[in-house]
């Protein structure tokens, strides 16, 4: 008689590198703890106005609001910065202060993004020598003033140049945000009215165009007849099957997204979507856990409520921001977790000016996308991305060759952008991309520092 096996159950949870649940408490943090907060009610708070009105905009604000919280050495440091090396002025709303350890600003993840200090920036290289204002070329591939057409299928329209928050890394720092002394922003040229016609025309008359990046700045500071109306005439038109909103706004200013104006706004938006068939979706920019809090939450409970098809997260890698496994893993299980919020790509920091102390490089991207594969579900587990120039995005393993000594990569494509219909060259040449060079071993820094301009 044939004896049967028995698989005794042996699998067990074991320790990790990474702990699941997550220990961190989920809750709105106490803005009375900040001077500048104290006593404020919570109907005040959650007004999109007033968060608005007491946006921190300068030095003298930021002290009124964080009070001794904020130490002198570190406030001149911020004021050095804005003076010498920021490439985006101060805007903070109070929603994205109190999400700041007020015991320790100087290391705080989100003070060191929204708000950074001259000391934060590295000595010898806060710059990389083939850093540009407008890194990516968008400008370069406008098909009509604002809409960028790089991929063979999806544009990007720009509808505005200002946004609910300034973020220090910001891509677009060329087109976004006020002035600074180091940055006079390029200006578009028509008015927004004229923009959009010029926008809708060429998407018309494109039917190669499927999918269309809603964004600006941010879509949170374009008002909500005007965002409805724009977004009803891309509906209209047959070959636009997937549409975007990009918005940082909904979780540095949910409170936005909570007017009962804007909300009814996006919900004829939605039901006209559905009614066509296209896919409607919000893609949002958080980039640390400590930003994932419950009016977040609320505010994207509301948008999947009404139809939207997914609220998305394209978070940017940021060096003593997010750039440990435990920093992805806990921010990629609280956006699940607590807000509904797809964790979809973590980007490299694009080489804009003044940029280098939050970038990676190619290979410590690389390794963080290891290090974080296997915890989370497959589909929502984050792409780690570069945009290289003249390319778009890649999977950060896609490269073709990898100089480590100089961090050089070398990218190919299978496409060409909207400025490269006359090269015969455009699929089979390679495409660079430059690591910091103060991540490189020491050769790779002296070829660096005796070829200055990369040449
Ligand atoms: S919200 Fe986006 S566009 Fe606006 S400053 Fe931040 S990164 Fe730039």
């Amino acid at each position: 008689m044939a004896t049967q096996t028995k698989h005794v159950p042996k699998a067990h949870a074991s320790e990790q590198p990474f702990k699941y649940p997550l220990e961190k408490p989920f809750a709105e943090p106490d803005w009375n703890r900040f001077p500048g907060y104290k006593g404020v009610s919570q109907k005040d708070w959650e007004t999109a106005l007033w968060q608005r009105q007491h946006s921190v905009k300068n030095l003298r604000e930021l002290k009124a609001a964080l009070g001794g919280h904020l130490t002198d050495d570190l406030a001149a440091d911020i004021e050095r910065d804005q003076k010498e090396r920021a490439t985006m002025s101060i805007l903070v709303p109070p929603h994205m202060i109190n999400m700041m350890n007020e015991g320790d600003l100087r290391h705080d993840p989100v003070r060191r993004y929204m708000l950074p200090a001259f000391s934060d920036r590295h000595t010898e290289w806060p710059n990389h020598p083939k850093a540009s204002r407008d890194s990516l070329h968008e400008a370069d591939m406008w098909a009509a003033e604002g809409l960028t057409h790089r991929y063979p299928t999806k544009v990007l329209a720009e509808l505005l140049q200002t946004c609910p928050q300034y973020c220090g890394h910001c891509t677009r720092m060329d087109l976004v945000g006020n002035d600074v002394p180091q940055v006079e922003k390029v200006k578009f040229s028509s008015q927004p009215k004229d923009r959009y016609a010029g926008m809708l025309e060429y998407l018309k008359k494109t039917p190669s165009v499927r999918d269309v990046v809603v964004s600006g700045g941010d879509v949170a500071n374009v008002p909500i007849a005007q965002l409805e109306a724009f977004v009803s005439a891309l509906l209209e038109i047959p070959n636009i099957r997937d549409i975007r909103l990009a918005t940082k706004g909904l979780m540095g200013l949910p409170q936005h997204f909570l007017q009962d104006e804007v909300l009814k706004g996006l919900e004829r938006i939605s039901k006209k979507a559905w009614e066509r068939g296209v896919d409607i979706a919000v893609h949002t920019h958080v980039n640390h856990a400590n930003q994932v809090t419950p009016l977040l939450g609320k505010a994207v409970r509301k948008l999947l409520e009404m139809g939207f098809r997914d609220v998305r997260n394209q978070g940017v890698l940021l060096r003593s921001v997010n750039t440990t496994p435990k920093d992805l893993l806990e921010l990629a299980f609280s956006l699940l977790d607590y807000a509904k919020i797809m964790p979809y790509y973590f980007y490299i920091c694009d080489i804009i000016p003044n940029s280098e102390h939050w970038r990676v490089s190619v290979g410590e991207a690389q390794k963080l996308q290891h290090d974080i594969m296997g915890y989370l579900p497959g589909f929502a587990t984050p792409r780690v991305t570069v945009d290289v120039p003249f390319v778009g995005k890649r999977w950060i393993h896609q490269l073709k060759e990898y100089d480590r000594e100089k961090g050089i990569s070398y990218w190919t494509k299978n496409y060409r952008t909207g400025i490269e219909s006359k090269d015969p060259d455009a699929l089979t040449k390679t495409y660079v991309y430059y690591d910091p060079v103060y991540t490189l071993p020491e050769a790779g820094q002296r070829w660096w520092r005796s070829h200055p301009d990369g040449n």
